[in-house]
């Protein structure tokens, strides 16, 4: 494993009262836990597209049980012709869907130049995988003071995670979430989008204090594999979900972003059910 000087800031190894087990820095964003004892789940649109499609999906992630809303203004997309996101337009829905329902707003940041402007809705900013090594970006987000969700980069390893975290905890920022959202990996390309890198998790919760989460729908790219996968994902130890959610009467083909592996809120009742229920003798 990587050498804990690389991020002391983060590190498990040298924190009085961490060394033995696997419990993390326990924070709040807004009503949200993250770290404590049961897992927690965000969850929302992949895009914010329009404003009755993301306050929709938003009162029903809450009513499933969600903690937190997900939703993109600012996309990052493989093509330059696909939909790139609302923009500040999309913030603005994002605010007044955390009005309606009280989820506090997790969304992407992708340019230092918008970093003040996302801060004025998000309560955490999202680094996505493609940016996991900007390192200007960490250091402007880190300085925001806003809890940061970090994505590992879909061929990152352990120790280039979280030196990236390292760099947001050296700007000032300790509140940090890691999320393993799946890795490249050729044998699994044709049948999933990515692979669900479920051994990872407990390794990193091993090196950092830093609560780790999974996400079960850019890993599979299926909606169908989500249950499935974030059940298994609570199984190797992740600390919550985030779950790409479109409305219960909404076709994946309706969607401009990620329709495919988006599930309904009616499947993310019974994944909250069931990953939300301790289970005897499994916490880790
Ligand atoms: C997302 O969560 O919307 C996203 C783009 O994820 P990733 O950076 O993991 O691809
Ligand atoms: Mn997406």
């Amino acid at each position: 494993m990587g050498d804990h000087r690389s991020y002391p800031l983060i590190a498990r190894a040298g924190k009085d009262g961490y060394e033995n087990n696997l419990q993390s820095r326990t924070f709040s964003v807004g009503s949200a836990v993250f770290g404590a004892d049961l897992p927690t789940i965000i969850a929302g649109p992949c895009a914010v597209e329009s404003r009755e499609q993301t306050l929709g999906i938003a009162k029903a992630v809450k009513e499933a049980g969600a903690d937190c809303l997900r939703g993109g203004a600012f996309k990052p997309r493989t093509s330059p012709y696909s939909f790139q996101g609302l923009g500040r337009e999309g913030l603005e829905i994002l605010a007044e869907a955390r009005a309606e329902t009280g989820l506090p707003v997790v969304t992407e940041v992708m340019d230092v130049r918008l970093v003040e402007l996302v801060c004025e809705v998000a309560d955490m900013l999202q680094i996505g995988s493609r940016n996991m090594q900007n390192f200007p970006l960490l250091i402007e987000v880190g300085k925001a003071g806003k809890p940061v969700l970090l994505k590992r980069g879909m061929s990152a390893t352990i120790d280039e995670w979280l030196c990236a975290a390292e760099y947001i905890a050296l700007s000032g920022t300790a509140e940090i979430l890691l999320v393993e959202r799946g890795v490249r990996c050729s044998v699994s390309r044709g049948y999933t989008r990515n692979t669900l890198d479920l051994n990872v998790i407990v390794p990193t919760r091993e090196e950092t204090v830093l609560p780790v989460l999974a996400d079960p729908s850019h890993s599979t790219g299926r909606a169908d594999l989500v249950p499935w996968v974030s059940r298994a994902a609570i199984g190797a130890g992740a600390q919550g979900l985030i779950i790409e959610v479109i409305g219960e009467d909404m076709r994946p083909e309706d969607v401009r972003c990620d329709g495919a592996q988006s599930i309904k809120p009616s499947v993310l009742r019974e994944i909250i059910d069931t990953v939300k229920t301790p289970v005897p003798g499994t916490a880790v």
